[in-house]
């Protein structure tokens, strides 16, 4: 519906989803642990603006429906209860109230992305991928997947709509040419050509394309063996909400998570991924540092 969408000042489209998400998640993390900070995505400029508009009002409703009591101000104060700058020291959450938002507005792959980072490290990372199948191999086995990753303790998927979790492993595939690989819908997100030229380098077949952080998923549970990211803009920096819980699912299910250069996030610099440029994540073993080595040769030229 294009009254539930506007623009923010990049130009990239918000929706009702992501701002109702994004106070439905504040509210329920307050509850849980009232003194803990918030780094997500949104703020509610837009609906302080035009608090009878369109957009407003469909988020106060959506947000009731979901959880009645609040009243404007309060959700407009849970969204804006999420603008903590993060950095190396001390506890709080990442939030990607809606990740990919043009995959949801597609009806493509989107992702609620939350993270716990303590002292610059994650400790758990948490994806809801609703639009993923359970089972990429069996239709009948519907969408919807929620991945859970704890630091020490290994990654779980399990349907969204309930179920028991599994243990998900990587596999490292025996030859990098039989590597599938994955990239993003996007090319202002990931510098498609230059993927391609690396893909060819290594000999990949063609790569699936999707939107969100469920890419990591696709690598955490064995569906591809390697994620390319590359600069579109070497300016450009990742922003913390949109890969902290898909690196520690990548990473505790056994695989290789590093930017494109190599070297491994710090999650300490604030909002931003001030240290580092994309993203390489791989199931590991010998395959990373071909990846790597490939991705070096590539951007040099
Ligand atoms: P994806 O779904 O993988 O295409 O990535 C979506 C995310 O890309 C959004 O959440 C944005 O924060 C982020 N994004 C926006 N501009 C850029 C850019 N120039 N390079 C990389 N990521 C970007
Ligand atoms: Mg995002």
């Amino acid at each position: 519906m294009p009254d539930q969408t506007a623009r923010k000042d990049d130009s990239s489209p918000v929706t009702v989803a992501d701002l109702g998400s994004q106070a439905l998640i504040s509210m329920a993390l307050h509850d849980a642990f009232p003194g803990d900070a918030i780094v997500g995505e949104e703020d509610a400029r837009l609906m302080r603006a035009d608090p009878e508009g369109n957009i407003a009002q469909s988020v106060i409703h959506h947000v009731g429906a979901a959880r009645p009591g609040p009243d404007a101000a309060r959700i407009m104060d849970a969204i804006d209860g999420c603008g903590a700058k993060g950095g190396p020291e001390g506890r709080f959450w990442t939030l990607d109230p809606v990740d990919g938002t043009k995959g949801f507005l597609r009806g493509g792959q989107y992702a609620v992305a939350l993270s716990l980072i303590e002292d610059g490290e994650v400790m758990l990372g948490v994806l809801g991928c609703p639009n993923l199948p359970v089972d990429p191999h069996d239709a009948e086995a519907g969408l919807g997947c929620l991945f859970v990753a704890e630091r020490g303790a290994g990654t779980w998927m399990l349907p969204l709509d309930g179920g028991n979790e599994v243990a998900i492993k990587v596999k490292v595939p025996k030859a990098l040419t039989r590597a599938r690989w994955v990239e993003s819908v996007e090319p202002g997100h990931s510098a498609l050509e230059t993927g391609a030229a690396v893909a060819k380098l290594l000999g990949l077949a063609a790569p699936l394309q999707m939107d969100s952080q469920a890419k990591y998923a696709t690598v955490a549970r064995n569906q591809a063996a390697i994620y390319l990211r590359l600069p579109t803009e070497p300016a450009y920096r990742e922003r913390i909400w949109d890969h902290a819980a898909g690196w520690l699912i990548v990473r505790e299910a056994g695989g290789e998570v590093t930017d494109a250069d190599g070297a491994p996030f710090d999650f300490g610099r604030g909002r931003l991924l001030e240290r580092n440029t994309g993203v390489v994540a791989t199931s590991g073993g010998d395959i990373h540092a071909a990846v790597l080595e490939a991705v070096a040769s590539v951007l040099k030229g």
